[in-house]
């Protein structure tokens, strides 16, 4: 029975400390957050430039609700476009050197979306091992041939193109700017060199590389983000050329049945994103707060707000949480499958909103931690 079959399957995820919930977090101002009662400063939004609680990013969602209401009520493709949208793409397509964007209703969405719409039987997608959830989800749901190659590593994906190519119609390589579980960059300017060598596309999601100091090279062909992220709306999107964008606009299912986003999201998704423009500073002091981080703990340099500090067991990076959780920092462990087995860690989300003090604060923690746990 059903029934049975789902109490076996929790019982076993709890016996190895895999089960996940879902923790009622009040989120507040400054960067802190309360649960059950207690305030917490967090260290794991991926509100980088602490632009949830901005002013002008609220007031225009409030606006945008006064003029337009609340719901979208319906896709994009029945009820028209809302006047609200030609903005917001317009601003990812200046910011991201296309020629259009799409925007659709969530990051997962765009990811599927575009994948489902180019990608087909006969097709080969070779991904990068690390790769979102919803990138695989995307090439499965395509129902082209996934490859994977190893993390960032430009020769094993000249392998499998080399392998592979010959074989297919046609052929997509899936990175991400910034690795969310890692924190590290994929050489996309090399990586679009070996690609186009074996006339493929490359594409690209940045959805945690949006608005910080990031500099890379060269574009991929497709750039998929996210606007829930360091933009602290919500929605997705895929900036890319006119050809590919009328295409997707016709063909993405994910766009074609799901309904449009709320104004006052587009709204202030769009105040964001003029304010990562003319501020970069914040992005710089996310990243500075990271690198101060990394420079205090000895471990390698930051170079995105992302910090995993590598515990390895299950059990012991829970443990490490739970304990930071008690001095009042909340840190979420990382556990597989999110990361392969074996690589349980902290994830360290830096912001902008953080401060030295509260910085030194985590590390000392953390290395008393250590210290007290060496040997087990
Ligand atoms: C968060 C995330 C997504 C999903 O974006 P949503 O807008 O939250 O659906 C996609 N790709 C990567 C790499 C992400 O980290």
């Amino acid at each position: 029975m059903l029934n049975t079959a789902i109490h076996q399957k929790i019982s076993e995820l709890q016996q190895a400390n895999r089960k996940r919930t879902i923790t009622d977090v009040v989120p507040l101002e400054h960067g802190y957050v309360t649960l059950n009662g207690k305030k917490y400063l967090s260290f794991c939004s991926n509100d980088y430039l602490g632009l949830a609680h901005h002013a002008s990013v609220k007031q225009a969602a409030i606006n945008a609700i006064d003029l337009y209401g609340v719901g979208a009520v319906a896709s994009r493709l029945i009820t028209g476009n809302h006047p609200l949208y030609q903005e917001l793409e317009q601003t990812l397509a200046t910011m991201k050197h296309t020629e259009r964007c799409v925007v659709f209703g969530s990051g997962y969405l765009a990811n599927i979306g575009v994948i489902t719409a180019l990608m087909g039987k006969g097709d080969v997608i070779i991904a990068d091992k690390l790769s979102h959830a919803c990138l695989l989800d995307g090439a499965t749901l395509s129902g082209a041939t996934l490859k994977r190659f190893k993390h960032n590593n430009l020769a094993d994906c000249q392998r499998q193109l080399e392998r592979y190519r010959s074989q297919f119609k046609h052929c997509m390589v899936i990175t991400e700017t910034v690795f969310s579980m890692d924190g590290d960059i994929a050489p996309i300017a090399s990586l679009k060199q070996i690609v186009e060598r074996y006339d493929a596309v490359l594409l690209s999601d940045d959805a945690h590389g949006l608005g910080l100091p990031i500099v890379h090279e060269a574009q991929a062909h497709i750039q998929t983000g996210t606007l829930s992220k360091s933009a602290a709306s919500y929605g997705g999107y895929v900036c890319v050329d006119n050809i590919f964008a009328e295409y997707i606009t016709t063909a993405a299912r994910s766009l074609i049945y799901s309904t449009a986003l709320p104004p006052a999201t587009i709204a202030s998704a769009t105040v964001a994103l003029k304010i990562m423009q003319s501020q970069p500073q914040l992005g710089e002091k996310a990243l500075d707060n990271a690198q101060y981080f990394t420079d205090k703990m000895g471990i390698e340099k930051a170079v995105s707000p992302i910090v995993p500090l590598m515990v390895g067991d299950d059990a012991k990076a829970l443990a490490l949480s739970d304990y930071l959780k008690e001095h009042g920092f909340l840190v979420w462990a990382i556990r597989p499958p999110t990361v392969p087995p074996n690589t349980a860690r902290l994830r360290i989300a830096f912001s902008a909103l953080h401060k030295h003090e509260d910085i030194d604060t985590l590390a000392d923690l953390i290395s008393q931690w250590k210290l007290k746990h060496h040997h087990e």
